[in-house]
């Protein structure tokens, strides 16, 4: 079976890897468009301490933290070792005690149906600041192991290079639909029709352009984030929780003396690739309101992405009947770098006509367009 997959974000990389392991014949076009949200995000793994109540939203997002030590064993194999992933535990953060009780209480209670959110234990400022020195020096914690955190360029990169050891081809460039009698026959890339029995739309927010030619109406909308990457000269950071605020700002720690701090969250911002003055100051002042200690910290870079963002909290995965040979999957907004590899897992069973693992009719793409009528 021929499947294109348009898109390689996190969500189309994991796409393709998925269907090359399964033996199809794989093309991965994609655009490269700046301000791709995977080359943007920030890389935090941890739907334990969401305080989003959704069942829908919960059951993709513990199925993409659970996927995740799968799918690293899976890389490895293919000889992908280098990923940014480390289970390094989350902190959630705060001056009141109350507040803490109530994030105690529902990370309990996720324990019990998930082993994998490992260990809770609630900690004093002191011991909060021993594993993450920055801190500030009046927050308490609860600390919850089985938190992780990923690069998301290392990772799409490293599901990329696995696809095409599976003999996956890719191209750079804008893709089109074709289609003939309400199907998808294959898609243009740089003036070159190629022929599929099938195509993943993976484009992030950019696909109601590929879409909507063809009366297709997804609601996804760029949001911008902008975030902050800041060195800490001769620490050792590869070991520093998450840290999780109570507002939707968050600290993260990579290998390399590196804590990355954001995000702004820029509802209809469209695709407006600047640093704003206003958007560093927020992040900046979030991050070092909650961690002080970072202020000596070298500004090394600021990142911009487009979150795909649909009309409500719920990501769009599935076929569209209208156009057969069709699979969107779509609209991860804030939480595409924990659900994204799993979803693509989704959507390549989708594509090759397998059964489901999980019931997907509540990520109807076209839900909320039936609402609507
Ligand atoms: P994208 O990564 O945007 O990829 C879409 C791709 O499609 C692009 O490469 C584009 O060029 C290509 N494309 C589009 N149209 C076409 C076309 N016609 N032809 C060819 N190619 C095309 N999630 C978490 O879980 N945890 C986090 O901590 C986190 N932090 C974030 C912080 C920020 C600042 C941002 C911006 C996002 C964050 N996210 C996080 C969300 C996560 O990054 C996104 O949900 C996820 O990356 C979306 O992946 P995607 O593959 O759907 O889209």
């Amino acid at each position: 079976m021929k499947i294109i997959v348009i898109g390689s974000g996190i969500v189309g990389a994991s796409t393709a890897y998925h269907l090359a392991r399964k033996g199809a014949e794989v093309i991965i076009i994609d655009k490269q468009h700046e301000g791709q949200a995977t080359a943007a995000g920030a890389g935090i793994v941890c739907p334990w301490i969401s305080r989003v109540d959704d069942q829908d939203f919960y059951t993709l997002a513990k199925g993409g933290a659970c996927y995740y030590p799968s799918l690293v064993s899976q890389l490895e194999e293919d000889g992908e070792c280098n990923l940014g992933y480390g289970l390094v535990g989350a902190l959630a953060v705060s001056e009141d005690e109350d507040e803490l009780n109530i994030i105690e209480q529902k990370v309990r209670a996720r324990r019990k149906e998930n082993p994998e959110v490992g260990e809770v234990r609630r900690l004093s400022a002191e011991e909060a600041r021993q594993l993450f020195p920055p801190l500030r020096e009046d927050l308490q914690a609860v600390h919850v192991t089985g938190a992780a955190r990923v690069d998301g360029r290392l990772l799409r990169d490293a599901l990329i290079r696995g696809a095409k050891k599976h003999g996956a081809h890719s191209y750079t460039g804008i893709a089109k639909l074709e289609l003939k009698n309400e199907k998808v026959i294959g898609a243009y890339v740089n003036d070159e029709l190629i022929s599929a029995d099938a195509v993943v739309i993976t484009a992030g927010a950019w696909a109601p352009e590929l879409l909507s030619p063809h009366g297709i109406d997804i609601p996804v909308e760029p949001q911008r984030g902008q975030i902050v990457h800041l060195q800490l000269p001769d620490q050792d950071t590869s070991k520093w929780p998450v840290i999780l605020p109570q507002s939707s700002h968050y600290l993260v720690s990579f290998d390399d003396s590196r804590v990355v701090v954001g995000a702004t969250r820029e509802t209809g911002s469209g695709f407006d690739y600047r640093v704003t003055a206003a958007g560093l100051k927020e992040v900046l002042h979030e991050a070092l309101h909650v961690a002080p200690g970072l202020s000596e910290g070298t500004l090394q870079e600021v990142r911009i992405g487009f979150r795909p963002a649909g009309q409500d909290i719920l990501p769009y995965l599935g076929p569209i009947p209208a156009l057969k040979g069709i699979v969107i999957a779509n609209g991860l907004g804030a939480s595409g770098l924990t659900m994204g590899p799993y979803v693509g897992s989704l959507a390549a069973n989708l594509a090759m006509g397998e059964d489901m693992e999980i019931d997907i009719t509540a990520y109807n793409p076209l839900r909320n367009r039936l609402n609507v009528n």
